[in-house]
């Protein structure tokens, strides 16, 4: 379908698709199999000037804004979702200084980001506070220029290769959510470590690590914003970088349903295509339909986001919902319709189901999406 892309915006798509050709797909399988970052490619995205996508041009970036990121993302998702994650959550670590950083901050960080020569990673989880995000334990004190960082961060994507970390702390317990305070905080300073490196089902290209704070003193110009709006901060990150995960969706369902096709055009049981078989053809159907449906509605979102429309934490959250769980479906089926073939390590469509079902979890699960979709309809209606 036709979305009307800019010329601009096809030079992206154009840019991305032939990245993630002729630099991820040859090299999707070993990264995985090795649970190897992906440093090559990252480099690869900084040359070409796709870290500065979303970033203002006067700070260094191509001044863009999500739905450009969305389009590379999702090229990106076609060739691996290991290598689109990483890409997508440096863009998730740097909203909280591109929402709400100071002048100085921005000026001090985002040239870097912009060029790809410091990599971001978005520090909320904790082992007791998941989709509780208000239960997050590590402290940040005040002490005279200084904060003083104690806890542990769980999960974080890009942990431990990222050079600046976004980082959601408690610096008033007594005010719960309101107590919470949003820091950066840069790898090498003394007390901040590294923690376990997870083995995961997929995307594991991607690093996924524990981040510890052991006193770790930071300057207190490193507070984003201000001691309170850490929430905010947060949740507001979440909302902007949100469809970037429905767009992820919609590459890695588009990429397991093109092999699907192909496959089905070439294997011949009972003397013909399977693709002539009504069955495999209503599937295929399904799947292109529902692929579509996804990318209208996170085309039309990240649009809507754009626009500078204030209240958008219900759309990005359907956006998400609807094209992850729709990621899931149609990475699945495309194994099915390949049979025993889609099961082996040899075509990419078991990687891409593997790698799909983090789409429904991370950056909020999809039951808490839901959760939040339902309460923006109570008040809406409460309003009518
Ligand atoms: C690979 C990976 C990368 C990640 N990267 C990052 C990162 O970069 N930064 C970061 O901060 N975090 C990151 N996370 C954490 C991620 O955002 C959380 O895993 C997610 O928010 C869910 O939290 P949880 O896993 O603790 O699940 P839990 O909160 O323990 O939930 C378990 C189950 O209970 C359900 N549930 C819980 N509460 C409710 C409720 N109220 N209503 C209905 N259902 C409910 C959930 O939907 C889920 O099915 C990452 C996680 C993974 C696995």
């Amino acid at each position: 379908m036709d979305y009307f892309l800019t010329e601009d915006q096809i030079m992206i798509q154009d840019l991305t698709r032939q990245i993630a050709e002729e630099k991820v797909i040859p090299v999707r399988e070993e990264l995985d199999e090795k649970e190897e970052f992906p440093w090559e490619v990252m480099n690869v995205l900084a040359q070409s000037d796709l870290f500065g996508l979303f970033i203002p041009e006067e700070y260094g970036g191509l001044g863009k804004s999500g739905f450009e990121l969305c389009i590379a993302v999702e090229e990106l998702s076609k060739a691996c979702l290991g290598v689109s994650t990483t890409y997508a959550a440096n863009a998730l670590g740097t909203y909280p200084i591109l929402l709400f950083g100071s002048e100085e901050q921005k000026k001090k960080y985002l040239p870097d980001i912009a060029a790809g020569r410091r990599l971001v990673a978005f520090a909320l989880t904790e082992a007791n506070a998941g989709s509780d995000a208000a239960g997050i334990q590590t402290t940040a004190k005040h002490e005279g220029d200084e904060y003083v960082l104690n806890g542990t961060k769980q999960w974080i994507t890009n942990g431990g290769e990222a050079e600046i970390y976004t980082v959601i702390t408690i610096t008033d317990k007594s005010k719960g959510a309101r107590g919470a305070s949003a820091f950066i905080v840069e790898k090498g300073t003394p007390g901040f470590h590294f923690g376990k490196k997870e083995k995961k089902m997929g995307i594991r290209a991607s690093s996924t690590r524990e981040l510890i704070f052991d006193n770790c003193r930071i300057p207190k110009e490193n507070i984003i914003g201000k001691e309170g709006l850490g929430f905010i901060v947060a949740m507001r990150t979440l909302d902007n970088s949100r469809t970037g995960v429905g767009a992820q969706g919609v590459g890695v369902a588009q990429g397991a349903f093109d092999e699907a096709l192909k496959f089905s055009r070439q294997r011949i049981q009972f003397g013909h295509p399977i693709i002539s078989f009504q069955a495999v053809q209503h599937m295929l159907a399904d799947m292109a339909t529902e692929i579509e449906a996804s990318r209208a509605l996170v085309y039309a979102v990240a649009r809507y986001i754009d626009s500078g429309a204030r209240d958008i934490t219900k759309e990005s959250a359907m956006a998400k919902v609807y094209a992850t769980d729709m990621a899931m479906r149609v990475t699945t089926n495309a194994v099915q319709v390949m049979g025993g073939s889609g099961y082996m390590r040899e075509y990419p469509v078991e990687k891409m189901m593997r790698d799909a079902k983090i789409l429904q979890i991370y950056e909020g699960t999809n039951q808490i999406q839901r959760n939040v979709i339902a309460q923006a309809l109570i008040k809406e209606a409460a309003k009518k």
